[in-house]
């Protein structure tokens, strides 16, 4: 992928993980740039299909674009960070992110971003005083 477009997609996303919002200064693995919609599901490689990653959400989500709901077990879509504004979906209670949505509630199962080693991370980091919303 060329360096201009990896730049505005890190620029764009401040960045941060643009699903769990970690910022990538305190993760030592680089962050990845996500192709929203995969490329085996046909999404381009372009600004409006990519998104800044952590490596952990990058690699629960994988090519994957839907999950069963953890709520009524139909299939939905995932939180696509393109087309959806994230503080409409998520909310944070403390360290913990909850879904306002069943796209929100699915996406957070999928990716795995209450696991309790990422908790503890974002808890200390709180403590610290670094904002996640
Ligand atoms: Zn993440």
């Amino acid at each position: 992928m060329e360096s201009a477009l990896v730049r505005l997609v890190r620029e764009r996303a401040g960045d941060r993980c643009e699903y769990c919002r970690m910022p990538q200064a305190f993760e030592r693995t680089p962050f990845q740039v996500d192709h929203v919609i995969a490329r085996k599901h046909g999404g381009p490689t372009s600004p409006g299909n990519l998104c800044l990653s952590c490596f952990y959400c990058n690699s629960f989500k994988g090519s994957d674009i839907a999950t069963l709901s953890p709520d009524s077990r139909r299939l939905v879509a995932l939180y696509n960070p393109r087309t959806q504004n994230w503080p409409r979906h998520f909310r944070w209670r403390g360290a913990h992110l909850q879904g306002r949505t069943e796209t929100a509630r699915a996406t957070i199962i999928l990716l795995r971003i209450n696991e309790p080693l990422r908790i503890e991370l974002r808890s200390a980091l709180i403590a610290e005083g670094i904002d996640f919303d």
